[in-house]
């Protein structure tokens, strides 16, 4: 079996302090992995998505400060990591010229446009990293995920194409023997047009080489230890997870636990193939074991918040039932909008749903559901949602707190509140 995986988000290599910081946890610890996955740098992804609204309005003056922004963040970091025109930068400055010509020249449909404008953000955090990681002599190989990670056209939410994936990512692997750095995120149509696999996809494309290479693990490193009962950022008192199961992670992962993209585990339960959940903060920390075995978080409580929901209910105009196939019609038209159902309770004649706060595609939804239906709508919610819910912890979180629904199943409790009643640190009972 060949060496692991890893994958490095966001914040791993936000800036040089930062890019410098993951070359030493290589070198230090004399880690050798098969391959590396990177992310953009910190938070450009939301800053090139800002760059397409106003590519999209045509609003220039917006367009060149954003422009400018994404360009002196890249170009100031390669001349802190390899001093004044570089060859790095230069590099840099070429991606950023394609960037530009790229929204001068498009008049194509949102999501193709979207995949060809954000994925730019690896294309440029990659070129840093590989040339960082070259200069403290590790042989790195930077390698074009739009040549190996082939999806369909659905973009914004690609499917893989295993088969010719796995074919190119063997091929490569065979051929080339130095560590392999490619983008998260992104990939190709077999034509070569660019995809993106999901905002957070990283974790995914990371999950996606561990697959098809058949390596012995995949390591998620992160700014926290582990994986944790509940958001350590938003609760107290979160407990750190030593093992649970793929199965266990789907479910956290799919109610909105931002530490993994749901779709990572799949692949890798396939082939059995361990993931790690670790700090590149301090990699000494016991990290979060995820595999084919039930751990101790198969069992405990787990806290999951999603902010910025909407609940919608939906009642057909004519008294008629809520059946079957009006339900499966109006998911169908939820799914077609690419919206998803956080929420969902079904009445006889009322459906509940909450959905995520996205007016365009909220109002589009809308309007295709008004002539057989009323619509109410009420924003500003937050969803609380926990896995192996107990009466004690249900009792005491949100107490006094206005509940404006909730639902309850042998394996999950959910509550939506009023986002403004929400503490800002949350502490379980
Ligand atoms: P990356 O950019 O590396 O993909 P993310 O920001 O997506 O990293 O994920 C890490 C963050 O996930 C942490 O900073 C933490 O606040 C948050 N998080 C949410 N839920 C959990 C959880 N259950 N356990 C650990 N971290 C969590
Ligand atoms: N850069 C992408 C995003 O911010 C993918 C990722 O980080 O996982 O969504
Ligand atoms: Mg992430």
């Amino acid at each position: 079996m060949m060496p692991e995986v890893y994958k490095f988000g966001g914040a791993s290599i936000q800036d040089a302090d930062a890019i410098r910081r993951l070359g030493e946890l290589l070198t230090r610890h004399d880690l050798r992995p098969r391959a590396l996955v990177v992310s953009a740098m910190g938070k450009t992804t939301n800053a090139l998505e800002a760059l397409l609204d106003a590519a999209r309005s045509d609003d220039t003056h917006a367009y060149r400060e954003r422009l400018e922004a994404i360009r002196q963040a890249h170009l100031r970091t390669a001349e802190a990591l390899f001093g004044a025109d570089s060859t790095t930068a230069a590099a840099l400055e070429r991606l950023l010229d394609d960037l530009d010509a790229d929204h001068r020249h498009c008049n194509a449909d949102y999501p193709i446009h979207y995949d060809r404008t954000v994925g730019f953000g690896e294309l440029l955090s990659t070129t840093l990293v590989a040339a960082w990681l070259n200069e403290i002599g590790i042989a790195t190989h930077w390698c074009d995920a739009r040549e190996l990670i082939i999806t369909d056209d659905h973009h914004q939410a690609a499917e893989v194409d295993w088969t010719e994936t796995c074919r190119r990512l063997v091929e490569l692997a065979g051929r080339e023997e130095g560590l392999l750095l490619t983008q998260g995120f992104i990939g190709a149509t077999v034509e070569g047009v660019t995809t993106t696999l999901g905002r957070e996809g990283s974790d995914f494309s990371a999950a996606i080489l561990a697959h098809c290479l058949d390596v012995e693990g995949l390591t998620i490193w992160k700014d926290v230890p582990g994986l944790f009962n509940a958001d350590p950022r938003r609760f107290d008192n979160a407990r750190q997870i030593a093992r649970l199961s793929y199965g266990e992670a789907v479910e956290q992962a799919w109610h909105g636990a931002k530490v993994i993209h749901p779709r990572t585990l799949a692949p890798l339960q396939r082939k059995s193939i361990p993931l790690t959940v670790r700090s590149f903060l301090e990699p000494d920390a016991v990290p979060t074991r995820i595999g084919p075995e039930a751990g101790d978080g198969d069992r405990q409580p787990a806290c999951i918040l999603r902010d910025d929901q909407v609940l919608l209910d939906v009642t057909p105009h004519d008294f008629s039932f809520m059946d079957d196939a009006r339900l499966g019609r109006v998911l169908a038209c939820l799914a077609h909008h690419g919206l998803h159902a956080n929420f969902l309770e079904c009445e006889a004649m009322r459906l509940r749903l909450a959905i995520d706060d996205e007016p365009a595609k909220r109002q589009a939804l809308l309007s295709d559901l008004r002539e057989e239906y009323r619509l109410e709508c009420q924003a500003g919610l937050t969803l609380l949602t926990v896995r192996h819910p107990s009466d004690l912890l249900l009792h005491g979180l949100g107490s006094g707190m206005t509940i404006v629904t909730e639902k309850r199943t042998s394996t999950i409790a959910q509550r939506l509140f009023p986002s403004e009643e929400c503490p800002e640190r949350w502490r379980l009972p």
